[in-house]
């Protein structure tokens, strides 16, 4: 643009970044006209962990998945449970990326070959913002028969969801709350999550959803209707994990989300016929995946995940087939 600006597409903000500035997320700057990402190659935070801890429960469970994540986030909320990672705004982002030690696309895959960990999760903070470097890693794994999946906030813009839908092979996306100014609030907007839902969903890629419940945020019975009346005008199969918040960041005076609240949630969302609802956070005995016949598919404990209903993607008992990807 005029006077070196860049216009950044990766996500919905289409941030104008002028000349040694970043956008709102923090990561991607503006040096002489040309948009860079500080954090490619540079995680701030990388695990093995189950995949049940994602959570995704309808791909492959009972599977280690290698996780990936850097600093900064294109959402300020108060609620974040992140935040000592999505919330650093360095002051001289190169120099604390230069910090990290330097994990390339290669390095990852290699690891992941070597250690035999199926699947790769770009997490812990929103990976639509190191897009670049999520992206090599997803085109190197692509060709060594590695799955990728997103862990996001889902506010990515159309030209980014046109290109992780050739790669990617599930993706849970959480959906805070159903209140625009709510949205506004922490930095996002409604239609644009749902619609990105609803096209992940469409075109094949394992969706989850997953919605933090807060006390006093997103926890009375007309908000949660209309999430759940969204899921389920998309598919009533889509899982729904309903997450109990505890105090944290700038919300350390809120209490935390009570296993009554979250069976009323369940509740509601069995009004609108989801399949999968599922309860995290607390233990709770709404963690496994039940067929609509009553056959046990998928038995959860912790992050423990094991099949005891499904072959060849079908319930043992009646048949019907299970959403989601399983061996
Ligand atoms: S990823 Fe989003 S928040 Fe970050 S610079 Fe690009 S448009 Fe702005």
């Amino acid at each position: 643009m005029p006077n070196q600006v860049v216009q950044c597409t990766a996500c919905n903000h289409y941030c104008r970044i002028s000349p040694d500035k970043t956008g709102t997320c923090g990561v991607r700057l503006n040096k002489n006209g040309v948009l860079y990402l500080a954090v490619h190659s540079r995680p701030s935070a990388v695990h093995v962990d189950p995949i049940e801890k994602k959570p995704l429960y309808h791909f492959y469970p009972n599977s280690q998945i290698f996780s990936i994540g850097t600093i900064g986030c294109n959402f300020k909320c108060d609620f974040c449970q992140n935040w000592s990672l999505s919330m650093e705004r360095p002051g001289d982002i190169e120099d604390r990326c230069q910090q990290e030690d330097e994990l390339t696309p290669q390095q990852v895959i290699d690891f992941c070959l070597r250690k035999k960990i199926p699947s790769i999760a770009f997490t812990y903070n929103e990976p639509t913002i190191w897009i670049e470097y999520n992206l090599d890693i997803c085109k190197l794994a692509h060709q060594n028969n590695i799955k990728t999946v997103y862990k996001t906030n889902g506010f990515m813009s159309p030209e980014v969801r046109s290109e992780l839908v050739k790669y990617i092979s599930a993706i849970n996306i959480d959906l805070k709350c159903f209140n625009e100014a709510s949205y506004i609030k922490m930095g996002g907007r409604l239609k644009e999550i749902c619609d990105n839902i609803k096209f992940f969903f469409d075109n094949n890629i394992t969706t989850e959803v997953t919605t933090l419940i807060i006390p006093g945020l997103n926890d009375s019975p007309e908000e949660l209707t209309q999430i759940a009346q969204f899921l389920s005008s998309i598919s009533t199969q889509i899982p729904w994990h309903l997450s109990a918040f505890h105090p944290d960041y700038k919300m350390k005076n809120v209490s935390r989300t009570s296993l009554t609240t979250l069976e009323r949630a369940r509740e509601i969302g069995k009004q609108f016929k989801l399949q999968n609802i599922y309860l995290g956070n607390v233990s709770s005995q709404f963690t496994s995946t039940i067929c609509d016949c009553g056959q046990e598919l998928v038995n959860r404990s912790g992050y423990h995940g094991m099949v005891t209903g499904i072959r060849s993607g079908k319930c043992v008992s009646c048949g019907k087939g299970v959403y989601g990807q399983f061996d």
